[in-house]
């Protein structure tokens, strides 16, 4: 795989400010580009086909998968998002790098196909600070909040999967270390700053709170 550029791979729960940072950042630097993933999720108001992700069937997503189309895949919430590889290859062929925006379980399976890739993990400044955003951003329902923020807390168990970490409390700021990164400088925030920061979450997690989220779900699954 063509890949001497460096793919960039950008995870953090959902929620987090991952899709703010990333088009902040492509409309800075020009060699990057956002690899538009396939879902079969349906569309949100605000997004578009091909813009946010091309939006697909399930019966399509599954002929690319059994045909060898797809760096990766993932099932999150339900729903089947992937790279394509076709995607991939079109950004590089322009001479660019492309940006993965992909969830820890895509991260696993493109890992080893990636040898050049800078892996960078997205944290919120706080849980309940992942949950205010879910909720301010305003585009799911409650059952769909509960489901992001208890998969939030199981994709934080991948967080040492990633070499680097990024805490998106002040946006300006958290976008200035995420550049630095993607620049090929000196985190500001070290590898064991982050990780801590990643336990810290996961204790959070353990919050009388959270638990009760965690009811909440549960009864509206009944
Ligand atoms: P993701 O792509 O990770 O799911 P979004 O970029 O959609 O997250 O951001 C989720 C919500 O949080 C949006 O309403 C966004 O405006 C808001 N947001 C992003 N970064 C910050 C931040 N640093 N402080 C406060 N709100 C933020
Ligand atoms: P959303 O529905 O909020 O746009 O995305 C939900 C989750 O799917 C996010 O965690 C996002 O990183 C993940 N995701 C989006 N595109 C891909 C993809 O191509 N591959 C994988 N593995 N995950 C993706």
């Amino acid at each position: 795989m063509d890949d001497k550029l460096g793919v960039l791979v950008i995870t953090a729960p959902s929620g987090t400010g991952k899709t703010t940072l990333n088009r902040r950042l492509v409309r800075e630097l020009s060699n990057l580009e956002i690899s538009v993933s396939l879902t079969t999720r349906s569309m949100r108001k605000n997004e578009k086909h091909g813009d946010h992700y091309w939006f697909i069937s399930k019966e399509e997503f599954e002929e690319k998968l059994s045909s060898g189309k797809m760096l990766e895949w993932a099932e999150v919430f339900g729903n089947l998002y992937g790279t394509s590889l076709d995607e991939m290859h079109r950004i590089q062929a322009n001479g660019k790098r492309p940006v993965l925006e992909i969830d820890v379980q895509g991260w696993e399976k493109a890992k080893d196909k990636l040898p050049n890739a800078t892996s960078i993990f997205i944290m919120p400044p706080s849980m309940r600070a992942l949950w205010e955003r879910l909720k301010k951003r305003g585009t799911d329902p409650l059952e769909v909040r509960l489901r992001r923020i208890h998969t939030a807390r199981e994709e934080l168990d991948h967080g040492k999967h990633y070499q680097y970490f990024v805490i998106n409390d002040d946006l300006d700021r958290a976008y200035l270390e995420l550049k630095q990164i993607v620049l090929g400088r000196e985190p500001t925030l070290d590898r064991q700053n982050g990780l801590s920061h990643c336990q810290k979450l996961l204790n959070e997690c353990k919050e009388p709170w959270f638990a009760e989220l965690h009811s909440e779900l549960e009864t509206m699954n009944q």
